[in-house]
């Protein structure tokens, strides 16, 4: 495989927010380097259930997820496996729950912290947190900065054709702030500009870039059902290929089938969303 893509899954970001406060990423949109859609996840819009989607391109009613409770090793195709199937290098930089529904569970924090596999099935290169503790008080999140850095060195070290990235920073302050307050303006300008030179390398080093959410949050950091601020969050392109009119929305289920199409990776016949970027 010669391909290479990275997904930037930034936990919990309404579209607004996106749009709003992310000026380097909407700057790449002005100036032609990125194209930016409307990106609406699947319902229940709440995390877990939509990391499984997202990766296995299936429903929760089809992966049965049912909420952030029920983590377990999941059944069906999804990105990791396909790509390796193709002979592909992965990593993740992620939640511990990446690992567990990816990989292998329940997760160990001493086996599965950090993992080297190079024979793997699923995930060849792992850097997990668990966040044990987090509170409303105590976010328990690590900073970006370092997530990001963790992610460039497993790209450099072990030329990773598929790497993911999930961090819960931005969802923790909107649980804890909401949305309208300078807490929140402050930390997604910082998330902004933490990622923005990382997107730089990763495109010099030939990645293809996708930066989204796993779903919004409502204006009191609520989010689980079918409100527009919680579903819906933007999804940014940096690479080569051609994608729908800007203002199409992007359904969940056509991450995982449009990830391996753009890596030459064999689509899972459960995969059935279409492809957007050709
Ligand atoms: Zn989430």
């Amino acid at each position: 495989m010669d391909a290479k893509l990275l997904l930037i899954v930034i936990d919990g970001v309404p579209y607004r927010n996106f749009r709003r406060l992310f000026g380097n990423l909407e700057g790449w949109v002005d100036s032609d380097a990125a194209r930016v859609w409307k990106h609406r996840s699947v319902l229940p819009s709440i995390s877990a259930p939509c990391y499984a989607s997202l990766h296995t391109g299936v429903s929760p009613a089809v992966h049965e997820c049912t909420g952030n409770h029920a983590v377990f090793r999941l059944k069906q195709a999804d990105v990791f496996s396909q790509v390796r199937a193709a002979g592909g290098v992965t990593g993740a930089v992620a939640h511990s729950f990446w690992s567990a529904f990816f990989n292998r569970a329940p997760f160990d924090p001493v086996r599965d912290i950090e993992y080297d596999e190079p024979q793997s099935g699923s995930i060849n290169h792992g850097r997990f947190h668990t966040m044990e503790g987090y509170g409303l008080a105590n976010q328990m999140t690590p900073s970006d900065a370092d997530l990001f850095a963790t992610l460039t060195r497993l790209c450099t070290r072990f030329d990773l054709n598929y790497g993911i990235y999930h961090s819960c920073t931005l969802d923790s302050m909107g649980h804890r702030f909401f949305h309208d307050c300078q807490e929140m303006d402050d930390a997604c300008a910082k998330m902004d500009q933490m990622l923005a030179p990382y997107i730089i390398k990763w495109r010099a080093a030939g990645y293809e870039v996708i930066v989204t959410a796993d779903h919004g949050q409502d204006a009191r950091g609520h989010h689980g059902g079918r409100d527009p601020l919680q579903q819906e969050t933007a999804l940014y392109y940096f690479g080569e290929a051609d994608g729908p009119d800007p203002d199409t929305v992007i359904d969940q289920l056509q991450l995982a089938p449009t990830i391996l199409s753009r890596l030459g990776a064999p689509i899972a016949a459960t995969m059935q969303a279409p492809v957007f970027l050709t």
